[in-house]
């Protein structure tokens, strides 16, 4: 097993209409191997698994080797603007995702896509989706910050 030293937290940055073809064609048109996330978690509250952890998954360019990717299904509003629209079962599958997910890898910090700095030397195009500063469009270290704590 890889050591996983982060487990980030995602929107897809779609609609909440998203489907798991939907999700699945995006990645194969980005030319990726490997899906974005590890994890993808349906505004009815189901849970997908689109790798296995043992693989690498595409969720944060440079960061990717020693993290689990987490996502939620939706993040922008009918303008394509962020907003945190997580429904009431994605918050609770997200919560339980990670809570196992800190369980397995106790050493890794869980936090949101946002909460890292972009890589300036990468002349790559920052797709909209995938914009640093919105995704996962809520404040994940804050949220699950009860999680990251280490047990006293
Ligand atoms: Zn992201």
């Amino acid at each position: 097993m890889r050591k996983i030293k982060r487990i980030f937290v995602h929107c897809t940055a779609a609609r909440q209409t998203q489907t798991l073809n939907d999700l699945l064609a995006e990645f194969k048109r980005k030319g990726w191997k490997n899906p974005g996330y590890h994890y993808v978690v349906f505004p009815n509250g189901v849970i997908q698994q689109l790798a296995s952890e043992d693989v690498v998954a595409n969720g944060v360019y440079g960061y990717n080797k020693e993290s689990i990717h987490v996502a939620y299904v939706g993040g922008i509003d009918n303008q394509g603007k962020a907003i945190d629209n997580r429904t009431p079962e994605q918050k609770e599958k997200l919560l339980s995702v990670l809570k196992l997910l800190k369980k397995r890898y106790p050493a890794a910090e869980i936090l949101g896509h946002r909460d890292i700095s972009p890589d300036n030397n990468n002349n790559g195009i920052v797709d909209p989706w995938e914009r640093i500063k919105e995704c996962p469009c809520f404040d994940a270290k804050v949220e699950y910050r009860t999680l990251n704590q280490p047990e006293s």
